[in-house]
């Protein structure tokens, strides 16, 4: 008795039944499954030109580019790269992928091109979906792979429509199992370099389903719902929970290339937008946003907040400006599929989301606490490291099992970094981050990287790298720096340039403090917490 008490696990799931999820089809069979029955349906909407898709044109033109794909010399499990903002060709290429069989991998458009190269060499990508406007960061890459251009290409380059206007027969039948990886975004995870993160056609079916699947006819979207597709569908946060989930619900798809506030307000107004996923700094925008007034905004019905923390006062200020919506958080990770929780309140009427909550587990899924020090599972109401099992999380690290054993166990659990509880009504509150991973409005930002940039400095001896507290991007990059021996007149301006000229713009170290020495265990392991809890005193000017 006594050691069957000892082995209790504190396991959470969903209060919403556990549902029938169709985890064998190939993602693109699951998204346009009873196509007949919505064909005619609007599907996505291009913003800026305003074109609609209906979903039996989406579907044809998956086909056509996964047979454009077959014949410029793309064979089942080989990678694509994309690199486009939010537009349609996003879409084709990503579930064109799906249908040859091959993995999508997305990176962000405004990478240098250094960081464009590295993904692509890590990938293996074999072709690059791209446009013209970032032709000078990628023309290197041509000889490694081939690169296709939705606008006019450059001398010598495959034009998008050339894949789109191969005959949709021309594809060889392909078998594809459920445990083949159709999308691989890349994400640091708790430690390290960004990581390929393999996602198979069965985890992402899962995910999906625990979304929007089920009877219940309030759960998250529904088919007269009007998504803004607004976060870039890099992300998979916005791939997966946005385009995907709304594509399964066939509901209309809003694509909104870039964000900014007028513009996105306008747009909700003009299609009468219903659900608008968003990060913190889009709160944050519409919060102070002097001009709500001028526009009619009472068709959406879900504001839903994602990827970063949201502060409880500000989710208080925006629930006031939209009475009639349901505000409330999801929770997502990359490796996790993405999303781990999400608010119930979107699912029924009835209840209340709780400010600050991020929601209750998504079914089909388990969760637990466990407290890092002992690995045991903790109960309610007890903070510890969030941990998640379940079909839809990822397969592992692409070419890394060391990565990928050290964030899922060997019961399946995989460890988020994130340290959380659960409170009395099965809500989710995260309370701090245990990994290195820093979030810029959503954006990750991982140390190491900077760190192995920062240490290619001559004169730089040593170095860490840890997030501060910032209002307009939730946390920013900062750099403890070792000046070299000789080099005691070295800059926070020149090493800042120094970083700024080789990564994308949310990379960017804000501030340097020069030390004597980065704290360190015994180990050799850098003490963040340690630099952290200094950046929590008053800041030297
Ligand atoms: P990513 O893999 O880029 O989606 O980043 C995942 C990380 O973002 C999580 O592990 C959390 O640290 C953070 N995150 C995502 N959603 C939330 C949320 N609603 N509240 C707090 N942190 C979040």
């Amino acid at each position: 008795q006594q050691h069957k008490k000892e082995e209790e696990e504190f396991i959470f799931k969903s209060s919403l039944p556990d549902i029938y999820i169709p985890n064998h089809l190939p993602l693109h069979s699951y998204i346009f499954q009873n196509l007949p029955e919505f064909a005619t349906h609007p599907c996505l909407i291009n913003a800026p030109t305003g074109q609609v898709f209906t979903y039996s044109d989406v579907e044809l033109k998956a086909r056509r580019v996964a047979s454009g794909l077959h014949k410029h010399g793309i064979r089942q499990g080989d990678v694509i790269m994309i690199l486009l903002p939010n537009c349609p060709q996003f879409v084709f290429s990503f579930l064109g992928a799906s249908f040859r069989g091959a993995i999508a991998t997305a990176a962000n458009p405004f990478f240098t091109g250094a960081e464009i190269a590295k993904q692509a060499k890590a990938s293996n990508a074999r072709l690059l979906v791209t446009q013209s406007s970032y032709y000078e960061k990628v023309k290197d890459l041509h000889g490694q792979l081939i690169l296709v251009f939705v606008d006019t290409p450059p001398e010598g380059h495959l034009h998008f429509s050339e894949l789109e206007e191969a005959e949709e027969g021309d594809i060889p039948e392909v078998k594809i199992s459920p445990e083949d990886v159709v999308a691989l975004p890349y994400s640091s995870g708790t430690t390290g370099l960004p990581k390929g993160v393999m996602l198979s056609h069965r985890g992402l079916v899962t995910s999906v389903g625990q979304q929007v699947d089920g009877e219940n006819p309030n759960l998250y979207y529904h088919s007269e719902d009007v998504i803004m597709c607004v976060l870039p569908m890099f992300h998979i946060y916005s791939l997966n929970s946005v385009l995907l989930c709304g594509l399964r619900a066939k509901a209309a798809i809003v694509l909104m290339p870039k964000f900014e506030i007028t513009a996105f307000l306008a747009l909700v107004q003009k299609h009468r937008v219903t659900i608008c996923p968003v990060v913190p700094p889009i709160i944050l925008a519409i919060a102070k946003c002097p001009d709500l007034h001028n526009y009619d905004l009472s068709s959406i019905r879900v504001l839903k907040s994602g990827g970063a923390p949201l502060a409880k006062d500000l989710e208080d200020t925006v629930r006031l400006k939209f009475p009639n919506a349901k505000l409330g958080q999801g929770y997502g990770m990359t490796e996790a599929g993405p999303v781990l929780t999400m608010c119930l309140t979107f699912a029924k009427e009835a209840i209340d989301g709780k400010p600050g909550a991020c929601g209750t587990v998504v079914r089909n899924a388990e969760l637990k606490i466990v407290d890092p020090e002992t690995e045991k599972s903790l109960p309610r109401n007890q903070p510890g490291e969030i941990c998640i099992r379940g079909h839809q999380i990822m397969k592992g690290y692409l070419n890394d099992p060391e990565a990928t054993e050290r964030t899922i166990d060997k019961d399946g659990w995989l460890h988020t970094g994130d340290i959380g509880y659960i409170d009395d009504d099965d809500e989710l509150f995260i309370v701090d981050r245990l990994k290195e991973l820093i979030k810029y409005k959503g954006f990750q930002v991982a140390p190491a990287e900077l760190e192995a940039l920062l240490l290619s400095h001559p004169k730089i001896s040593d170095v860490a790298v840890v997030p501060m507290k910032d209002e307009a991007a939730g946390e920013v990059p900062v750099a403890f720096v070792v000046r070299a021996n000789g080099h005691s007149d070295t800059t926070e301006d020149e090493i800042k340039q120094f970083v700024s000229k080789q990564v994308v713009f949310y990379k960017r170290i804000n501030r340097v403090f020069f030390v004597d020495a980065i704290p360190k265990s015994p180990s050799g392991k850098i003490l963040r917490k340690d630099l952290r809890a200094r950046l929590a005193l008053p800041l030297p000017n």
